[in-house]
């Protein structure tokens, strides 16, 4: 199998001549050509430097070559020409693997048979084209049948190479040649194919090369040379399908990669019984388990296991079978793992007892998977932490946060059917019987969709990705629905076979129970079971150990702190529980909007009286005394950001156009009142709703994002946030005194003066002196105010005189900065200018570096120049995002607050920065 012989051009005396193909036996030559293994994999693609990778340790893998991604993007480029050279270079290749195999192309005496296989850099699974025996003539059939006295399976190839031919070259559809394969298994009275004959086979061929010239109006080539460059041509083209391009623009792949083509040397798995085929996951890919797990079929070819059309055996049943065979493989399957220290996913097939690898690839895997593989290989030694907490990207540790059915309502429900579990989480949806009504259901109509199909072909993938589960009734775990489904977190049921799908009739059954288009069903993808009905999910805990492991490797990297953003004292115990090591933002003015507050609150801003609105505050401070008692008890030892209420006044009052229509239907009642308890009665709520209209009237802003709102409406009432500031202090010194380690940060808002903010810390710190000094307790503390306000960083040296920390407010800094609204648009023109490029990203869900950051960056040296050792965070909701926290990372905060299931997210995320930096 060793080749030695070279290819065509591109070495010797003309190192810069461009060398578009290499055999398996060059990966040498493609690594000093391509510079590293990330360069191999992008000139040969995943596939063809996996196959040379593995020729290059040892692993059986029938010879072949790679045509490069060059050769196609040149391709591409040149209208479809090949460049020049080559097609020369193919033709020696061609030479290289007849001596390797000792067989011929086309030499009905003793005929090499190939495949030409797509591959990218990145894998993009059944989404390009691939035929299989090239090679096969009239001529060649007849020389084979000769040599391997089968010849039931020299036609069945025969047939497959004139379908994928015609299908994939000329673009001939499937069905008319299934429908022949159908009609001859009626005509036999037989159930499956296996049952067909060589000369059924046979019949079929010819039936299939009368469909190909109907189609195509042109007669099947027999010349294995046109057979072969047509099928490198049609796989340079399927790199532009729309399938691909769908694909890539769903993965983010780039589309100027190219894929190339590999020509491989034909094993076949159906050669007899003594011959299978098989597919495997070094480790199982739903759980992350340190266990082989695959699909095999005796006497079958490759696409028969992916495509699921037959039923598959586990892999484990091969150690039964062929045990010495399975020994071999599972030896291999460990030494590729040791090798690319990644889980592998596996393509075999055993000629006449002789095993052969088809392909290697990291695994595509479940994100519960991924955690759990990189924990177990660190502890194998593999990979060292650093990879480990590298390899989990942060919104796989969302995955741990995946709602999940209700266990209750589970228990008392039984599943409509089961089926493969092949990627976890909980899905609830209507059903949508097609790619195109599912992508519908769900964009135009904002609805929650399952998708359901008999099995899933790359060309729904655009339905699936708009779909919250998918359910098919046939397939495997290495099925198109399973991997697709796997990869982009969607959770999955495959191979429900009890499942009966009526595509005319828009409905599927189980039995008697029969459930329509629209219906809602619920998926345990982690278990495999379907429910009817709409149920309801959970978010999991995320105590999982793998995770919690890896979470602790992230932890002893990172540099920044993870806080939360918390209002509520069980917020705060979930945060805590979740890693937050402090509460970066409490939003005060949360806990005014609580319904039994509202009246109070309204009563303050209501009166004109200054003594009962004073009453009015005093009768909120014990209420709010006790929501930060039960925040700084929960995050006792750990500090605690309150900030000062922020809204407008107004949003505490009904809306103007509600009071409006209140009082004309209160004076249109008043006019059809006869008794006086009732005139008197209405005459009051008129009168109180009056009262209100001209408060809202009088507390009007045209925009109060700008308006009175934080630390002005502090200096406005400084009643309010006097109280507040007592509030806290009184809660603190309550609950130090019962021994709970406190330690209050309280924040101002908006300033963007230092005049406002050292007016109102001023006045505030005294209160809090004053509660101390009552209370005959001292308590660690600081005041700080929030960066939101473009003004407020380009003067944070001035800001820093007195505030003693900063947080950046980028939810408002965002919106004063590029001067948008936060509240309108994201549902407005921001759309507009992300589709069009205008804006690379949404400035809210990511912070913008080049202006927001940038401003962020001044204001954190400013700051620091005046006080070196400042405190600086951020609690806009960009802090739960991984590239705005490698940001954070890079200028310098001490700590991003986030959400509190954003918190193991962030903590990974932060991890990531340090090692991005190195
Ligand atoms: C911000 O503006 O980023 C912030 C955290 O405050 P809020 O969202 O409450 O205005
Ligand atoms: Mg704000």
């Amino acid at each position: 199998m060793n080749v030695q012989v070279t290819t065509g051009s591109g070495n010797g005396s003309e190192p810069d001549t461009a060398k578009y193909v290499y055999l398996f036996t060059e990966v040498e030559e493609a690594e000093r050509h391509a510079g590293n293994w990330d360069g191999v994999r992008g000139l040969l693609g995943g596939k063809g430097a996996n196959l040379a990778e593995m020729t290059r340790v040892g692993v059986p893998v029938p010879p072949g070559f790679i045509v490069t991604t060059e050769a196609c993007n040149a391709y591409l480029e040149a209208g479809e020409q090949f460049p020049p050279g080559m097609w020369e270079e193919v033709l020696a290749a061609v030479k290289a693997i007849e001596e390797a195999t000792g067989k011929e192309f086309g030499n009905p005496d003793n005929p090499l048979l190939v495949s030409a296989r797509s591959g990218g850099k990145f894998s993009m699974p059944g989404m390009m084209d691939t035929v299989l025996n090239i090679g096969l003539s009239d001529e060649v059939v007849e020389g084979l049948i000769g040599l391997t006295e089968d010849p039931r399976f020299v036609y069945d190839s025969y047939r497959r190479l004139v379908q994928m031919f015609g299908s994939v070259v000329l673009g001939v559809p499937d069905e008319p040649f299934e429908e022949v394969i159908t009609r001859q298994r009626e005509k036999r009275d037989v159930k499956s194919d296996a049952e067909l004959t060589a000369e059924d086979w046979r019949e079929i061929t010819d039936k299939f090369r009368v469909i190909f010239r109907k189609n195509t109006g042109m007669e099947f080539p027999t010349d294995p040379f046109e057979q072969l460059k047509m099928a490198t041509e049609a796989v340079f083209k399927s790199w532009n399908g729309k399938r691909a391009v769908d694909y890539r623009n769903a993965a983010g792949i780039a589309h100027d990669l190219g894929t190339a083509v590999n020509i491989v040397t034909m094993v076949f798995g159906n050669m007899g019984d003594d011959s299978a085929t098989g597919v495997a996951m070094s480790r199982n890919a739903s759980t992350g388990e340190p266990e082989l797990e695959g699909d095999y079929l005796i006497n079958a070819q490759g696409e028969d296991v992916v495509a699921g059309i037959r039923a598959t055996k586990p892999l484990s049943n091969l150690k039964t079978v062929m045990p010495e065979l399975y020994n071999e493989f599972e030896e291999i399957a460990n030494r590729l793992e040791a090798h690319y220290r990644n889980m592998q996913d596996l393509e075999f097939t055993i000629e006449n007892g002789k095993l052969w690898l088809l392909q290697t690839r990291d695994g595509k895997r479940t994100a519960q998977a991924e955690v759990r593989i990189a924990v177990d290989m660190v502890e194998e030694g593999l990979i060292t932490k650093e990879e480990a907490v590298r390899r989990v990207q942060p919104a796989q540790v969302d995955f741990f946060l995946h709602p999940q059915l209700d266990e209750e309502a589970k228990k008392a429900t039984e599943p409509f059917a089961e089926g493969l579990n092949v990627s976890p989480g909980a899905a609830v949806g209507v059903v949508a019987f097609d790619a195109d009504t599912a992508e519908r259901w769900a964009k135009e109509d904002g609805k929650k969709v399952i998708m359901v199909r008999p099995e899933t072909k790359p060309d729904d993938v655009h339905g699936m990705l708009a779909a919250q589960g998918i359910l098919t009734s046939r397939g495997g775990r290495t099925s198109h629905a399973a991997l697709v489904a796997r990869q982009f977190g969607t959770p999955a049921v495959v191979g429900v076979s009890e499942l009966d799908i009526d595509l005319i009739n828009r409905e599927m059954s189980v039995g008697d129970l029969v459930v329509k288009e629209g219906d809602w069903i619920s998926l345990d993808g982690t278990l495999g079971l379907v429910y009817v009905g709409e149920m309801p999910t959970f978010v999991p805990d995320i105590n999982n150990p793998y995770l919690l492991k890896l979470l602790s490797w992230a932890d002893e990297i990172r540099k920044l702190g993870v806080w939360a953003n918390a209002d509520y004292p069980r917020d705060a115990r979930r945060a805590r529980e979740y890693g937050a090591e402090g509460i970066g933002l409490c939003r005060t003015e949360h806990m005014f909007f609580e319904t039994e507050r509202m009246p109070i609150v309204q009563q303050m801003i209501m009166t004109k009286s200054e003594r009962e609105r004073n009453e009015a505050i005093d009768k909120l401070l014990p209420l709010q005394r006790g929501d930060f008692e039960g925040l700084f008890e929960a995050m006792d030892g750990l500090p605690v950001i309150v900030r000062l209420i922020d809204p407008p006044l107004h949003e505490f009052l009904p809306a103007h156009d509600e009071l409006v229509q209140e009082l004309a239907d209160l004076k249109i009642r008043l006019q059809h009142l006869d008794s006086m308890a009732a005139i008197e009665q209405t005459l009051d709520d008129i009168q109180v709703k009056q009262r209100y209209l001209e408060r809202v009237e009088a507390l009007h802003e045209q925009n109060p994002m700008l308006g009175t709102r934080g630390v002005r409406l502090g200096i406005l009432i400084p009643e309010l946030t006097k109280m507040q500031v007592r509030a806290i202090f009184e809660a603190a010194c309550r609950v130090a005194k019962a021994g709970i380690d406190v330690h209050p940060e309280v924040m101002i808002p908006l300033t963007s003066h230092v005049n406002e903010l050292k007016t109102q810390q001023l006045a505030l710190e005294s209160v809090a002196k004053e509660v101390m000094d009552e209370q005959g307790i001292e308590i660690d503390y600081k005041f700080g105010t929030m960066i939101e306000i473009p003004r407020a960083a380009l003067t944070a040296d001035e800001m820093a005189e007195f505030a003693q920390f900063f947080s950046f407010g980028t939810n408002d800094l965002t919106q004063t900065v590029f001067g948008i609204s936060r509240d309108d648009a994201e549902a407005g023109f921001l759309v507009d200018y992300i589709q069009k490029g205008i804006l690379p990203e949404n400035p809210f869900a990511s912070i913008d570096p080049n202006g927001v950051g940038k401003l962020m960056d001044i204001a954190v040296r400013a700051g620091r120049e005046t006080r070196p050792d400042m405190e600086i965070g951020i609690c806009g909701e960009h802090g739960g995002d991984p590239k705005s926290i490698e940001l954070c990372h890079k200028i310098g905060l001490n700590y991003v607050s986030c959400s509190p299931f954003r918190v193991p997210i962030a903590r990974l995320a932060a991890a990531h920065a340090v090692l991005n930096e190195k």
